[in-house]
């Protein structure tokens, strides 16, 4: 682990390695968000009285279930799935479902704590959750993930409610897999609850631009801290990882504010096309066809595919790591600090190690922890639970503008806290602090 902890968090944290034993990211999660508590105890000694740590460490509740369902062929196949409900200090648990074959208990607990501190910060009562499946939709049918998703959900929805628990979307899980599940849940409850998930069609209940908002959001807050420093990112040359749904809209928004693109990747390899990425080719070979980022190539012959390797050794001004968690470790660091890189901020939950945060927090680089740079889908989760509450559908526009106001706030409240604390700067514990401040305090005036 990149730092030592003070002597009362390092038993805090010995004691959440022994009870969840081989959950390294959680772990990882923990050991983080603790990095940068040892201030806030000495302020707030009440904290530590009343265990606040301890308790935010344990899930409220952690559920377990098996999903059978069957393929094409008529072959049965079980897969385990998780709803883990962490916290629910400011709100109903919020948080999305990650369908991917690496998924078990220790994925959905570092994504669920993380979901804690990141709902805080939006600012919105929401408390945080997350769950997920290790089903692989790779190669599936539709009607195979219709099938697994109407499954998954004839056991979750005895769990889930507007007022209890409120999944969305994650990896493997966009507007196909939510509108499933969604009429799962409609058929068993009999009841056409919109606020029970986000992420919905439009037609059916979802909100404008929350689509869009993950990399929106994780723009608008690479250009708040540009312009922090007297500067924008207008004019810059960026490479974003991943090629899903954060990955597209990160693009689609650094474009509109003028800066160029130059790679993407998915998980065989990544592509470089220096005029810029083309938007319309990559969202037709990701989202139409669900395809692979090497066929980028049929639509530009210019730019250049490669298998494996790392994009990181790319030299750019900005870095957006979009795909999943430990993409980018020490030597990724190394090279985008020595190739002269000024921002890294984090659209994907946890992507870079923390051998990889310990260098960018050396250097004079800005880096944005996922809990603050990518808090604008929730948010906009969020959003969608307000205008499905008042029976409400708003404009993209103002939807937008609502969803980089909150990025403007988050950004200046993990800013000003780092300020207070001595720490100027640093986002993380920023982020950290600001977010563990606000649930700290609910859950003292809930009592225990
Ligand atoms: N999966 C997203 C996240 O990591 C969004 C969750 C949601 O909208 O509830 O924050």
């Amino acid at each position: 682990m990149a730092a030592r902890l003070d002597e009362k968090l390092e038993l805090i944290y010995d004691d959440v390695l022994h009870r969840n034993p081989g959950e390294t990211e959680f772990h990882q999660a923990v050991h983080e968000v603790l990095e940068t508590l040892g201030p806030v105890l000495v302020k707030y000694p009440e904290f530590a009285e009343k265990k606040i740590i301890q308790r935010i460490c344990e899930p409220e509740r952690q559920i377990i279930f098996r999903v059978p369902w069957q393929d094409d062929n008529g072959e049965i196949h079980i897969n385990r799935a998780f709803r883990v409900e962490f916290n629910s200090a400011l709100g109903p648990y919020k948080g999305g479902m990650r369908f991917h074959p690496s998924v078990y208990l220790g994925i959905i607990k570092f994504l669920g704590f993380e979901q804690i501190f990141k709902n805080a910060l939006t600012g919105l009562p929401i408390g945080g959750g997350k769950g997920g499946s290790d089903f692989d939709p790779k190669g599936r049918s539709d009607d195979e993930i219709m099938r697994f998703c109407q499954s998954l959900m004839t056991e979750l929805s005895r769990h889930i409610g507007e007022y209890t628990d409120v999944p969305a979307g994650d990896i493997g899980v966009g507007q196909r897999e939510i509108g499933y599940m969604f009429g799962q849940y409609k058929r068993i409850t009999n009841r056409y609850e919109s606020g029970v998930l986000t992420g919905k069609g439009l037609d059916w209940g979802g909100s404008r631009a929350r689509t869009e908002a993950t990399g929106y959001g994780t723009v608008f807050f690479t250009n708040e801290m540009l312009k922090a420093r007297g500067d924008s990112i207008e004019g810059k040359k960026v490479v974003v990882s991943g090629s899903g749904n954060v990955a597209i809209y990160a693009i689609a928004k650094a474009h509109e504010l003028g800066a160029t693109v130059i790679a993407c990747s998915d998980s065989a390899g990544f592509i470089i096309d220096e005029k810029g990425i083309d938007l319309a080719a990559l969202k037709q070979i990701k989202l139409t066809e669900r395809r692979r980022i090497c066929d980028y190539t049929e639509f530009h012959k210019d730019a250049k595919y490669v298998e494996g390797g790392s994009l990181w050794s790319i030299p750019c001004d900005i870095a957006l790591p979009c795909a999943t968690q430990n993409e980018l470790n020490a030597n990724d660091a190394k090279a985008l600090i020595e190739n002269g890189c000024i921002a890294v901020a984090e659209g994907a939950n946890m992507p870079t190690t923390p051998e990889g945060i310990a260098l960018f927090q050396q250097s004079s680089l800005l880096y944005a922890p996922g809990k603050a740079a990518n808090a604008g889908g929730v948010a906009t989760s969020a959003l969608e639970m307000q205008q499905n509450a008042s029976r409400d559908s708003w404009t993209f526009d103002y939807t937008q503008k609502r969803l980089e106001d909150i990025m403007i706030d988050i950004h200046k409240s993990c800013y000003e806290t780092a300020a207070e604390f001595g720490a100027e700067g640093n986002y993380v514990l920023g982020a950290n602090v600001t977010g563990f401040i606000k649930v700290a305090r609910a859950m003292e005036a809930m009592g225990v």
